[in-house]
């Protein structure tokens, strides 16, 4: 009977690894578990200290060149039959586009159910999984009854806590003879820029008030000078102002930032499938109707082209 967290990875410990191992620790502390993980990648050298303090008993380390990017081959045999051995009844992964194939293919293997996408997890005589089903519009509590009970944590949902001293043990493990049918040998730079948009702390979108793809960057100058990604709605996509891989919502990414800033979007209820969930949510829009500001923090009704520019020089002007 334990607790079993897949750390993810890309070349350094993925942030998500670390909120999924802050939910598990909670988990396994109250369900009175032991807790485990499982790091598939390269090499974990040099990064083992990230993993203390989150009452982790042993971490099992599969290193090698060949698992260095993620393939479903190569991942998916080593968590199954890590999982058997151990005995665990409950596993936790992270929503990232990643883990949420990791997880399904280990459930599919496993013959189990999985909860994807969750955005809070708790242990209350079994594992419940807080998750947003029609679009957002209902906030659903599930129990998931079957052992291993198997669950995906949305990124960005969870602050990281550290709240155990101990540093787990490492055990290092040979790459299983599995024969890969295919081997990434290069991961080339999303097209979203630097910042990943479903992993970043901000997210800074533009909608179809901007009227037009040469008007995109007055967005994407405030989304530079805040480090944020940028994203948009399905009207910019679909009018091809902007490519689909930074679209927000239903149809498009799921992103919880700490930051949302929606500049020129109406707040349509596919949109918000997207957003909804994060932190802080800033709307600038000049209908003050629009449906953004009933979900809004902070709200600014105004013409995005005077408000926008005006940010972007105060954030500069505050960094210096
Ligand atoms: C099955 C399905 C799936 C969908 N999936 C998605 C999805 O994944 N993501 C998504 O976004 N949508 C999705 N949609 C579409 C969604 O319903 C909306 O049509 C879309 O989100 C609208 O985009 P928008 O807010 O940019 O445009 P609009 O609704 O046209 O809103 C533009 C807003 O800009 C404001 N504005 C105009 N000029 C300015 C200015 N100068 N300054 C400030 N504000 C200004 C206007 O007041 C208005 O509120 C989906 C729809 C369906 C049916």
């Amino acid at each position: 009977m334990s607790v079993l967290v897949l750390l993810e990875q890309r070349g350094a410990l993925n942030p998500c690894a670390l909120e999924a191992a802050t939910a598990a620790s909670a988990i396994a502390k109250s369900a009175g578990l032991e807790l485990n993980a499982v790091y598939i990648g390269q090499s974990l050298a040099g990064q083992e200290g990230e993993l203390a303090g989150f009452g982790l008993k042993k971490v099992y380390a599969y290193e090698n060149t060949r698992l260095g990017h993620y393939s479903n081959d190569g991942y998916v045999p080593i968590v199954r039959e890590l999982a058997q051995e151990l005995g665990a009844t409950v596993i936790i992964g992270s929503a990232s586009a990643q883990g949420k194939e990791l997880c399904a293919s280990v459930a599919g293997r496993l013959g189990v159910e999985l909860v994807q996408d969750a955005i809070a997890c708790r242990w209350d005589k079994g594992l419940h999984a807080t998750k947003p089903v029609y679009a957002g519009k209902v906030i659903s509590d599930v129990v998931i009854n079957d052992s291993p009970a198997m669950l995906s944590l949305r990124p960005n949902v969870t602050v990281i806590e550290r709240v155990f001293g101990a540093t787990p043990e490492i055990v290092r493990r040979d790459m299983p003879e599995v024969s890969l049918r295919t081997v990434i040998q290069k991961a080339a730079e999303a097209t979203t820029g630097t910042v990943e948009l479903t992993e970043a702390k901000i997210v800074i979108s533009a909608g179809r008030g901007v009227g037009g793809p040469e008007n995109l960057p007055v967005v994407e100058a405030l989304a530079n000078a805040m480090g944020a990604a940028f994203g948009a709605s399905r009207a910019v996509v679909d009018a091809g102002w902007i490519h689909h891989s930074h679209q927000v919502g239903q149809t498009g990414k799921v992103v919880s930032p700490d930051i949302y800033v929606a500049c020129g979007i109406s707040g349509a209820i596919q949109h918000q499938a997207g957003m909804r969930t994060s932190r802080i949510i800033v709307a600038i829009n000049k209908d003050p109707q629009a449906n953004i500001f009933k979900i809004c923090d902070y709200g600014i009704v105004g013409d995005l082209f005077e408000i926008c520019p005006l940010l972007t020089e105060a954030v500069l002007q505050a960094k210096g």
